[in-house]
């Protein structure tokens, strides 16, 4: 059972300067896959550029060339958030490429399971928008290749980035083909992903949001996790998962107030690979969006590899929050989510 990861020096290249989202993240994480040893039980998979069609099967041909035209005269400023350098626009172009080949590995079973290591995320960028540091949305490019491509019915895409895939559950908010089920800290940036918000017409019912209040640490997760995402995607049999895999829920994380430990991926994760191989026969793609506490990114990324790999042995170096703070009693989001928002078992 192969894992497959794809990584790629370019993506270094987004030079975002003291921007919380850096080049570091990546490199934090290589070198500990390397220093760990966990590397050489991986398989790597060339990256390669997504072309402009692929990109725009999600976005509009002018906002491609606007972010080409931004980097080529300098990089700047795309919003308040989101910077870009000369490279960007190639980097992104390789991130969003880096999707595709996870996907097409994963779905042409020359790996079991796979994770593109990749940068600028995505779950942000609408159609024609950038933002939250994202430029074109990776998760989603991939999500329209694998339905195009290997002709499927249905996918899912879990997002468990601290904040809300705004950019994701806009382009799939009418589309019955793909479940976008979401927990993040809500509110909070970028505001959107509240539980009212299901999706539209025939895709009425295959967005599910799950905004959870600041401090939720696990054991809240886990809930989370087996109450609603499990009987969701069951409900729904998706033929391929893909998962935007943010880590800035981490406690040890500045970005947000979330309280989970390297092990709450692990077993967040673990669920995840349940819901696959039981749903899809294992086809599962991961995707890097968030996590800017790089020990924290390098250890959950190890602990997220370790979980597809089979490995039991989860070493989690951080352990839990010091600072621990009483978490918030979700209960009753919880039963609104399943019973009136969502009819769920
Ligand atoms: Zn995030």
């Amino acid at each position: 059972m192969k894992v497959g990861f794809v990584y790629d020096p370019v993506y270094l290249k987004h030079d975002t300067g003291q921007h919380v989202e850096n080049a570091k993240r990546l490199e934090a994480i290589i070198s500990h896959l390397e220093k760990t040893r966990l590397k050489q039980q991986l398989t790597p998979i060339e990256p390669g550029a997504a072309s402009i069609e692929e990109i725009s099967l999600v976005h509009h041909k002018q906002y491609i060339s606007h972010i080409q035209d931004v980097a080529q005269r300098g990089g700047g400023w795309l919003d308040a958030d989101t910077v870009t350098s000369p490279n960007s626009y190639e980097v992104a172009v390789y991130a969003a490429g880096g999707a595709i080949k996870a996907t097409e590995a994963v779905m042409d079973g020359e790996v079991a399971r796979a994770f593109a290591l990749v940068r600028p995320p995505g779950h942000h960028a609408t159609s024609q928008r950038a933002m939250g540091f994202c430029l074109f949305n990776n998760v989603a490019i991939a999500a329209k290749y694998a339905l195009a491509k290997y002709n499927l019915e249905r996918l899912a895409i879990i997002d468990f980035d601290v904040h809300h895939g705004n950019g994701t559950q806009e382009i799939f908010y009418d589309n019955p083909q793909v479940l976008y089920i979401s927990t993040h800290q809500h509110p909070f940036y970028p505001g959107t992903g509240s539980i009212e918000e299901t999706g539209v017409g025939e895709a009425k019912g295959t967005t599910v949001n799950i905004p959870l209040p600041a401090g939720c640490g696990d054991a809240e997760y886990l809930q989370v996790f087996d109450q609603i995402v499990v009987p969701a995607a069951r409900r729904f049999k998706p033929q391929l998962i893909l998962v935007s895999a943010g880590y800035d829920l981490h406690w040890a994380d500045g970005i947000a107030l979330m309280q989970v430990s390297v092990t709450g991926f692990a077993q967040m994760v673990k669920i995840i690979k349940g819901l696959a191989d039981e749903l899809c026969s294992g086809r599962l793609v991961f995707s890097l969006e968030g996590g800017y506490n790089v020990t924290a990114l390098a250890a959950s990324v190890k602990a997220t590899f370790d979980v597809l790999l089979g490995n039991t042995n989860i070493e989690d170096p951080l352990g839990q929050s010091p600072h621990r703070f009483a978490a918030p009693t979700i209960t009753h989001l919880i039963k609104k989510a399943i019973k009136e928002i969502h009819n769920l078992p």
